[in-house]
């Protein structure tokens, strides 16, 4: 049976063939995202493997359909980039990757949370320099700040207990309380008790049509004008132009993002030698209170090990014909 895997990196190279060593599948890797131009590489293979970024939208998939695909085996959590209904009418079965290490993304947005906060990229440029000046480098006491976690699933319960162990007043909102983040203290409020008290707002909900731009102009009005937003969640959760002007009046202290709207034309290239030509995301990387990493907080050793692992089990559940435990509808 052909695997055709799609958005392939060296980083996932050896996790992935170890996972499938000695199994009774034919690999193909591609380096190229999967999208219209390159669904007929995946020609003749039972299974496709993407990732975040590819783009399995109604003709991507017609045209896997067309070359005989029938499972969709994502390397990820999100599925927002797959055309669902389009596929269960094609009978194309989509599987993914629940949950691989939600540490390695709620201590990547700590990560930016500390980084921001203690103007670490500053210092690390400065220090280089030989300019070991710490003006203009003050930060303030996470302890006792109040911290707003929009979603605490897998992910944004870790990211609360993180929060609390600092000695922070977690709040949250999710349609869905998580018990576990009761027993640590957290306090389920409504979103816009959230936005109007948090010192620090964390983005860990999926992108579906009801959070697209859930930070927008309106809700970026509520939150106080010394906040620090980070999202690692999805870039379609905030609306960019308006945080962009946001920032530009002050209205917002800083920003850590590790995900962007617009990225999949950017992320995950080296482009270093290229003029990006999205003037949105080049104007974020003017700002000295904001700090961007390229879709990164996955990458850990344990979350790619796991995704393998995960993404072996899909399949060898799927061509054993049992019941699909990480499917989505
Ligand atoms: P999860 O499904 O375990 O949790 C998501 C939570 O969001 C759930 O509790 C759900 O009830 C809640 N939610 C749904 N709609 C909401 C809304 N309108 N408002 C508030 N909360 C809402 O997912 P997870 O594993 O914690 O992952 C969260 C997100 O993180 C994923 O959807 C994915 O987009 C993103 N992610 C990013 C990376 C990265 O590398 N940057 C890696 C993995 C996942």
């Amino acid at each position: 049976m052909n695997i055709a895997i799609f958005s392939r990196r060296h980083y996932e190279q050896e996790s992935l063939q170890q996972a499938f060593t000695n199994s009774p599948y034919q690999l193909h890797f591609f380096d190229v995202h999967l999208n219209t131009s390159h669904a007929a590489l995946a020609k003749g293979c039972d299974i496709v493997c993407a990732f975040v970024n590819d783009i399995l939208d109604a003709h991507t998939l017609s045209l896997l359909a067309a070359g005989g695909t029938r499972l969709i085996a994502l390397r990820c959590a999100g599925y927002n980039n797959v055309d669902l209904p389009t596929a269960h009418q094609l009978g194309i079965k989509v599987v993914r990757v629940p949950a691989y290490s939600p540490y390695a993304v709620a201590e990547h947005a700590c990560a930016l949370l500390l980084s921001l906060n203690r103007h670490i990229h500053k210092a690390y440029n400065r220090v280089r320099d030989s300019n070991f000046s710490i003006e203009g480098l003050v930060g303030f006491d996470l302890h006792n700040k109040i911290v707003g976690v929009i979603g605490t699933g897998e992910i944004g319960s870790v990211f609360c207990q993180i929060m609390a162990g600092f000695g922070c007043h977690v709040l949250a909102f999710d349609p869905h309380p998580n018990p576990h983040c009761r027993e640590l203290g957290v306090d389920y409020v409504s979103l816009e008790h959230l936005l109007t008290h948090a010192d620090i707002i964390s983005l860990h909900c999926p992108l579906t049509p009801a959070t697209k731009h859930l930070i927008n102009a309106d809700t970026l009005a509520l939150c106080k004008a010394s906040a620090v937003l980070i999202n690692t969640s999805r870039g379609g959760l905030i609306d960019t132009q308006a945080v962009i002007s946001a920032l530009k009046r002050g209205q917002l202290a800083a920003l850590g993002i590790d995900v962007y709207e617009e990225e999949a034309t950017v992320f995950f290239e080296d482009q270093s030698n290229t003029v990006v030509t999205d003037d949105i995301l080049m104007r974020l990387t003017t700002f000295p209170n904001v700090l961007i990493t390229g879709h990164q907080a996955f990458l850990t050793h344990e979350a790619l090990h796991n995704i393998a692992q995960t993404t072996r089990s899909n399949i060898d559940t799927y061509v054993a014909n049992k019941p699909l435990v990480n499917e989505v509808f």
